[in-house]
């Protein structure tokens, strides 16, 4: 792997990316659904009470049990069947759960957990329709750029196959184009991040990066134009009136990307995800992720980890990872 990047670091950025993604989910969950406009008259400031879930502050979703899904396979080896049987373990008997309790599933995930159960191949469950673009495979993505940054150093960007391995594991549930775009454009902003540069050149760094590679893919060069407020750079300047947090996958990368490039710490860039309202858990989960791993696990507030349900649980899905990561894979 980029000497940049030791392994020590890596175990430390695993530690930043998977918490502030927990963290920022839990602060979603209670508010889920709400309007914006709700939301502004009494805005979320910290980990809540009930809602619309009806669980005790710091309970996390799907987007951090789906992301300990891969983690966990991912802390093994590569194997898309294995992401698969984790994620029907979490689907069918609340394991990766907060509680026990298996809730916030999207239909397309749902469709693809039972086509699996019905004995169809990993690699070929996900939908692929226009309509199976939410954010279900973009929320639990994150974990693989720690995988592929061991594996082929930050600038994977650079390999065919690491670019493969994200829509094969996007696929799993979101195989439209898409959606693998979608992962692609996050994680390489991810792993531009790992390699030490700035937000701001980070985020257009990545973005160009995956632009340069996916321009010469005759699958998704046409769905490029669907992601041209991120790919023309003007994400940051875009009124935060004209970003939609929805569940669509494009608008969900776009709102967490804003929040980002529109905040400069983690607590205020996970709550301006939270209070954009609509898919208030996934945007900050998906912003989060980046957030942790730019500002680092100390700047996530000590009161919101504190409440963080099965806390130690996912610190130490975390260590056993870059463990991992560092006896190599
Ligand atoms: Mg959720």
């Amino acid at each position: 792997m980029d000497r940049i990047l030791s392994m020590a670091d890596l175990g430390k950025r695993v530690l930043g990316g998977i918490m502030g993604l927990a963290v920022a989910d839990a602060l979603g969950v209670p508010v889920e659904f709400m309007d914006r406009e709700v939301l502004a008259r009494d805005p979320v400031v910290g980990m809540r009470s009930y809602g619309t879930y009806n669980k005790p502050a710091g309970t996390w979703s799907d987007d951090t049990s789906m992301t300990l899904c891969l983690m966990s396979s991912l802390s093994k080896e590569l194997n898309y069947d294995e992401i698969m049987r984790n994620l029907l373990k979490w689907y069918r008997t609340g394991e990766f759960t907060a509680d026990g309790d298996t809730f916030d599933v999207g239909t397309t995930t749902r469709a693809a957990l039972e086509r699996f159960e019905k004995g169809i191949p990993a690699l070929q469950c996900g939908g692929y329709g226009e309509y199976d673009n939410g954010n279900g495979s973009l929320m639990r993505i994150l974990p693989l750029v720690f995988y592929l940054a061991a594996r082929y150093g930050v600038n994977f960007h650079e390999s065919s196959e690491a670019f493969e391995i994200i829509h094969n594991v996007s696929a799993l549930t979101h195989g439209h184009p898409r959606s693998q775009l979608a992962c692609g454009l996050y994680l390489s902003v991810a792993a531009v991040i790992l390699s030490g540069v700035g937000l701001e050149v980070a985020v257009q760094v990545g973005i160009e990066k995956a632009v340069e590679y996916y321009g010469r893919q005759p699958l998704f060069v046409g769905e490029l134009d669907h992601f041209s407020r991120l790919t023309r750079g003007h994400i940051k300047a875009t009124p935060r009136a004209e970003i939609s947090s929805s569940g669509y996958v494009v608008a969900s990368l776009e709102a967490a990307l804003w929040c980002l490039l529109n905040t400069h710490d983690y607590p205020s860039c996970v709550l301006e995800a939270v209070n954009l309202g609509g898919d208030t858990d996934t945007v900050a989960a998906i912003a989060g992720g980046l957030a942790g791993l730019v500002y680092g696990y100390e700047a996530i507030p000590q009161n919101w980890l504190s409440v963080l349900r099965r806390r130690e649980y996912l610190e130490n899905a975390c260590h056993e990872f870059s463990q991992a990561l560092a006896q190599g894979i």
